[in-house]
């Protein structure tokens, strides 16, 4: 029988019996070729061919016996490079329930997943848009589209959840997948460790023998220059073979102060994507589902009072429902607009010293290493005239003050500078990712 008959009948009965996402994603991408009494299929990734000999390797020596005579042997590669022998695949045949799970011991602090961080209770939005559609992604086809796949943003606005879902998905899809969520803190313990134990091939060999690495809150590897040096082995070994790794962090790559260039532009060689603070509707869409799940459906006019007035990130608003719920249960009442006011009372007076207009002229002139009287003169160099429009842009977020009003502020000038300085600002922050990581970065700070 010809290769492509034989493939193609497999082809024809995975199709037939799996789920279409299972077969697009495991079954399609490989490659069968036959000669003599050997099969050799050839998978994009390590981490498809384990899947295929876990999973599929049955069925397909069971389609293919039919068209040999004797019990095949099977040959597998990855994409053009044979797998080599020192992986946990096997070049020869090998009965799919002898494989079993690397069970070698783990660093003390590899945590394990949060089953309740999954992409089913994420809400997406505008802010969130890219990075969910990449995670999703990444978790779908590991190690073959974004690798490493960079999550960045500020406190609280879903990197580790995303994360985490990640590896729940990649898990429900193969149990036996070898999967890694570690705090970058920890990973920094697990690297002090090994080096106090003299146990440096033990953290080697478990490292490198991830299928998929999930590395929170990068930027606490900084000044660690021993870790860095570590992490980056790890990461260029993983990524050479064809493991997932994603990596979040507060901020994006060529940002990050105290760690090595080598390390940081191999951060940006995949994926960047940014988590930013969600819209008002996004924030009322993630309180509508939360207490859903906490068992307290709310009305849509709670969760509007809650988004207008909690504006700083997705774990502020998950205390401000807390505390609302807490309240209502404790004083037996239901939970309206009402109760909720009382519920937030003091989060609310400490709220409303709004964020004053000089607050903000001064936060953006140290932001920038300018002298805020600067930030008020005539001078339009560009290095003082866009922290300047930015100052303007945020004051018209953060204030309730008016387009002339703010125009006054800064040193007398016509509402409609004000207008186009808010214009120049929205354009950059979509076409300058540095630019819009300190637009973000500075818009928290102040929120906060
Ligand atoms: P970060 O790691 O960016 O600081 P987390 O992932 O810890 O933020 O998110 C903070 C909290 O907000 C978590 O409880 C998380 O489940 C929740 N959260 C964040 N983003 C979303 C989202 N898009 N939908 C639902 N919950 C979210
Ligand atoms: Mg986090």
């Amino acid at each position: 029988m010809s290769d492509k008959s034989l493939w193609e009948s497999c082809l024809k009965s995975f199709e037939k019996d799996l789920p279409a996402q299972q077969f697009n994603s495991w079954i399609k991408p490989l490659v069968c070729e036959v000669s003599d009494d050997i099969i050799t299929l050839t998978a994009p990734n390590t981490f498809i061919l384990k899947i295929i000999q876990d999973r599929f390797l049955i069925d397909i020596t069971k389609l293919a016996k039919n068209s040999f005579k004797k019990t095949p042997r099977f040959e597998f590669k990855v994409g053009k490079k044979t797998v080599s022998p020192n992986t946990p695949i096997s070049s020869v045949f090998v009965p799919a329930e002898n494989i079993q799970q690397d069970t070698q011991k783990t660093p003390k602090n590899h945590s394990k997943l949060n089953g309740s961080l999954a992409f089913e209770n994420f809400v997406t939005g505008k802010a969130n848009q890219l990075a969910h559609a990449a995670a999703m992604q990444v978790a779908n086809f590991p190690g073959t589209m974004y690798n490493p796949l960079f999550i960045y943003g500020g406190v609280g606005l879903g990197k580790t959840h995303l994360l985490q879902s990640i590896g729940n998905l990649v898990k429900k899809e193969n149990d036996l997948a070898k999967i890694c969520y570690v705090h970058a803190t920890n990973y920094v313990s697990d690297v002090v460790r090994a080096f106090q134990t003299k146990k440096f091939d033990e953290f080697k060999q478990f490292y490198n023998s991830l299928d998929l690495l999930l590395i929170d809150d990068i930027q606490f590897i900084a000044d660690k220059p021993g870790t860095q040096q570590e992490f980056f082995y790890t990461l260029n070994s993983l990524i050479d073979s064809n493991k997932q790794v994603v990596i979040t962090c507060d901020t994006f790559p060529k940002e990050i102060s105290g760690i090595e260039a080598r390390l940081t532009s191999r951060f940006s060689c995949g994926l960047t994507v940014a988590v930013e603070p969600p819209g008002l509707e996004m924030r009322v869409a993630i309180l509508l589902q939360k207490a859903i799940i906490l068992n307290h459906p709310i009305q849509e006019d709670v969760a509007f009072f809650i988004a207008k007035h909690v504006r700083s990130n997705i774990r502020e608003l998950e205390g401000a429902l807390n505390r609302i719920l807490a309240y209502a249960k404790f004083h037996k009442e239901n939970i309206t607009v009402e109760s909720a006011k009382e519920a937030l009372k003091d989060l609310l007076s400490a709220q409303n010293k709004q964020v004053s207009i000089e607050n903000i002229q001064k936060t953006v002139a140290e932001f920038y290493r300018l002298k805020v009287v600067e930030l008020l003169s005539k001078k339009r160099t560009r290095a003082i005239a866009r922290p300047r429009q930015l100052a303007m842009c945020l004051a018209r977020e953060l204030t309730q003050l008016s387009l002339p009003e703010i125009g006054n502020a800064f040193g007398g000038r016509d509402h409609s500078t004000v207008l186009h300085a808010c214009k120049t600002i929205e354009m950059l922050r979509n076409t300058d990712q540095a630019f819009n990581s300190d637009f973000n970065l500075l818009n928290q700070t102040l929120r906060n």
